[in-house]
């Protein structure tokens, strides 16, 4: 018997796109405005899952960074200097861009300054990252344009009441945004460029058809001639073949603090935990490596494990001796894979993909989004 839609609700809402995106998170949303905006005749269409954008984008930390030293130091190990450097100028034109598109007012984008923070059992860790910070300044000055990008600050660890944090080193070009701002934003913005948004449709595969893609959805058919596939940790789950691996990450939100001390962005064990100020409350995630395995899903959810962690990292080294009451948990997922950089890529003719933020799409999200939008053949 068919959908029950109109003629009108077909010819108007659900066929005749030029290119429409799955998932609306940054990545999604930036690739719509970036279509719209550079060809305002193109009919473009995003089909979001969720009653909300429901992943990353909206459940993350809201760091606008580009890397911590103790991350990046890592990353060398593990993928050698050109390709980071690679990451971190995508991270660090992407938060231009973002900042540009958008407006540091509306994201609430504020300079404060990162922070990698080290406990005196992190020793070695602190040491490493100490004797690398001449050689980490010299190979991203050409990048950020400053040549004092990190340096030591351990002459602010009592102004931010940190206990137990034996060396301190400062990103002072590290930023943080207001993530559901940024969100609001690009929705809006999205919509005023004439994107068609749809929340509750979630993409259950994509057929080719005589030229064109069919999008099948738990609302009906949309009928496409390019579709480009921001769904990042879930990608997956459409083509099986994209090397993207979930991983969960899991976060708090204290109540309100008196003289709450800390302001900036924080980066503790490698990146793999941080904290930040945010509306006098303290905002703390991370853990995931105490529990690799039950974290590698795309399934929310919050665990004792994990979040106790959290706890005792809030209660001895962000607020010692306080017992602040936690008002907010939640958990969102990121997508990782075999490789450290991000997929841009043509699947086929007419299906483009830009998956694998690797953590970091807050940064990089605005110009994978403009990146994919520009393979498009149109
Ligand atoms: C806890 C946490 C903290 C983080 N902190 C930071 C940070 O401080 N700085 C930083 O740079 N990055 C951070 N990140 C990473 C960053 O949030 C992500 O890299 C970024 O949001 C990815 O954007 P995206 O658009 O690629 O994907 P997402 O935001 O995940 O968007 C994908 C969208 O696709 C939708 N979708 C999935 N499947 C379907 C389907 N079948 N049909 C329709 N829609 C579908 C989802 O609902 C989702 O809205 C963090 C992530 C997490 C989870």
């Amino acid at each position: 018997m068919g959908d029950n839609y109109s003629y009108w609700e077909k010819t108007s809402f659900l066929s005749g796109y030029d290119v429409i995106i799955i998932g609306s998170g940054i990545v999604g949303l930036s690739a719509a405005i970036h279509l719209k905006v550079n060809s305002p005749r193109l009919r473009v269409g995003v089909l979001e899952s969720g009653f909300l954008p429901s992943g990353a984008s909206t459940k993350n930390a809201g760091f606008a960074c580009f890397g911590s030293i103790s991350e990046l130091i890592e990353e060398i190990k593990s993928d050698g200097e050109d390709n980071l450097l690679q990451r971190v100028e995508m991270r660090w034109k992407g938060l231009l861009k973002l900042r540009k598109n958008l407006g540091d007012l509306a994201i609430s984008f504020k300079q404060n300054g990162g922070y990698d923070i080290f406990k005196a059992a992190d020793k070695s860790c602190a040491q490493e990252c100490l004797d690398q910070i001449d050689r980490l300044n010299r190979l991203l000055k050409p990048i950020i344009g400053k040549h004092d990008i990190y340096a030591v600050a351990n002459a602010k660890i009592a102004g931010f009441g940190l206990a137990g944090v034996t060396d301190l080193i400062e990103n002072k070009y590290e930023g943080q945004i207001d993530t559901g701002r940024m969100m609001d934003a690009l929705v809006k913005k999205a919509a005023g460029t004439g994107v068609h948004i749809f929340n509750n449709c979630r993409v259950e595969n994509i057929q080719q058809e005589d030229g064109r893609h069919v999008i099948n959805t738990s609302q009906g058919a949309f009928d496409t001639k390019s579709a480009i596939l921001a769904t990042n940790a879930f990608a997956k789950e459409l083509i099986a073949e994209i090397d993207v691996i979930p991983g969960r990450g899991q976060v708090l939100v204290t109540a309100p603090i008196d003289n709450l001390k800390i302001s900036g962005t924080f980066h503790y064990n490698r990146g793999y935990t941080y904290f930040r100020n945010i509306d006098n409350r303290v905002l703390l995630g991370g853990f995931r490596d105490i529990n690799f395995n039950e974290e590698q899903t795309s399934q929310p959810g919050i665990t004792d494990l994990i979040q106790n962690a959290l706890e005792k990292l809030l209660s001895e080294v962000i607020l010692p001796g306080q017992a602040p009451q936690i008002e907010h948990r939640w958990s969102g997922v990121m997508g990782f894979g075999s490789e450290l950089s991000p997929i841009v890529k043509k699947i086929h003719p007419g299906l483009y993909c830009a998956v694998r933020c690797n953590g970091m799409g807050v940064a990089m999200g605005s110009l994978l989004g403009e990146q994919v939008a520009d393979m498009v053949e149109l």
